[in-house]
């Protein structure tokens, strides 16, 4: 049997999450939850890190900031995870859906210039398998058009475009911790706040809609009920996991993106495949496109080997129901197979999962 993904310890996290357990330190905001931001802004250079429960939790926290009013508009890719559309769906947005690329799933930059209208607030991108969206283009058209920018970099821990990290672009960023993704901390996420305009608000809904973060830091004399919020804030215990993925971001990234350049060297044999693969980036995903896909899932499952499709279009999705305007969100949905990707993937399965592939007519 060959998983789809699989997580493994790969450091110290059961000795962290051990000790945290002993310190008796096992809420939110402890020294765990400290070493992980000061691992972010120092090696990333985020401003503002605030750990959360997940990347939907730290969505949400972004359209709260966004403090919306009926009838603003969120532009969000139709080809991406519910969570990217509901956050702002859930506090109060209309979703206007924009297309992918012709050649990548990631967000049409021209696109979203036809869907803006006087009531845009917001677009959320996605940096889908952590290959980096068209930021240039995506930030001029923020700029010109006075839009708030927040990156969904759930997938995009340790991507880079032109040598910034993913994240460091938007007002907003949120990273997911989730066990399918690069680095993991069972569930979690992480809002980083780039603009300084939201560094206080971000913090007090963070903590539930009080000012007990400034306390702590003693700015304030007590802490009192002050704006809305909720429980964002990550437990320790999933901190102290995290720390424990975090010492050895470096080791796991480099060998996610190894698997998939394998990937790429055998299938770019195959004249089918050959211009049908997937970008690496941080090697989150790597996919192939083809028009037989759910015969090769099929296949391959029948040959102990799990390989998956991944998003249904939003735009046309039950509950948004949206008239057809994202044909390529449309493609990808239909085409995308995404090959077994992990750390502990051996080079053997790798050749066994290409070797099945290759044979499927
Ligand atoms: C995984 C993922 C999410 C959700 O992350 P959680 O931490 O599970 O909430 C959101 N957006 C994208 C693009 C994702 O890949």
């Amino acid at each position: 049997m060959i998983p789809f993904n699989k997580s493994t310890p790969v450091g110290r996290e059961i000795e962290f999450v051990t000790e945290a357990i002993k310190s008796g330190q096992t809420a939110g905001n402890g020294p765990y939850s400290k070493k992980c931001i000061s691992f972010f802004e120092q090696r990333y250079g985020f401003k503002k890190c605030l750990l959360t429960t997940s990347c939907t939790d730290a969505l949400e926290m972004s359209a709260v900031l966004l403090n919306l009013r009926p009838g603003d508009e969120v532009i969000v890719p139709a080809f991406t995870f519910v969570s990217t559309a509901n956050a702002f769906k859930l506090h109060g947005a209309k979703i206007v859906f924009a297309d992918s690329k012709v050649n990548s799933p990631n967000i049409d930059p021209e696109d979203i210039k036809r869907k803006i209208t006087s009531r845009t607030r917001a677009i959320c991108i996605v940096h889908y398998a952590g290959v980096a969206c068209d930021m240039d283009e995506i930030l001029n058209i923020c700029r010109d058009n006075n839009i708030t920018l927040i990156e969904d970099a759930a997938q995009a821990i340790e991507s880079f475009y032109k040598g910034k990290p993913l994240g460091s672009f938007g007002d907003f960023a949120t990273f997911s911790f989730h066990e399918t993704k690069n680095i993991s901390s069972g569930e979690g996420g992480m809002l980083v706040v780039n603009n300084s305009e939201y560094f206080e608000r971000s913090e007090i809904i963070w903590e539930k809609g009080t000012n007990r973060a400034a306390f702590k830091r003693g700015d304030v004399q007590k802490y009192e009920c002050v704006d809305v919020g909720a429980s964002y804030l990550m437990s320790e215990l999933n901190a102290a996991f995290l720390f424990g993925q975090l010492e050895k971001i470096e080791e796991i990234t480099s060998r996610r993106r190894e698997v998939c350049k394998r990937y790429q060297e055998l299938l770019s044999q195959d004249p089918r495949y050959r211009n049908n693969l997937g970008e690496i980036g941080n090697g989150h995903i790597f996919h192939i496109l083809s028009v037989n896909r759910n015969k090769i899932i099929k296949d391959l499952k029948s040959n102990g080997i799990n390989a998956s499709f991944h998003y249904l279009s939003l735009e046309t999705s039950p509950y948004y129901n949206q008239q057809l305007t994202c044909y390529n969100a449309k493609k990808y949905e239909n085409e995308i197979l995404r090959l077994p990707v992990y750390y502990s993937i051996t080079n053997k399965d790798i050749e066994t999962v290409v070797n099945n592939i290759v044979a499927i007519d």
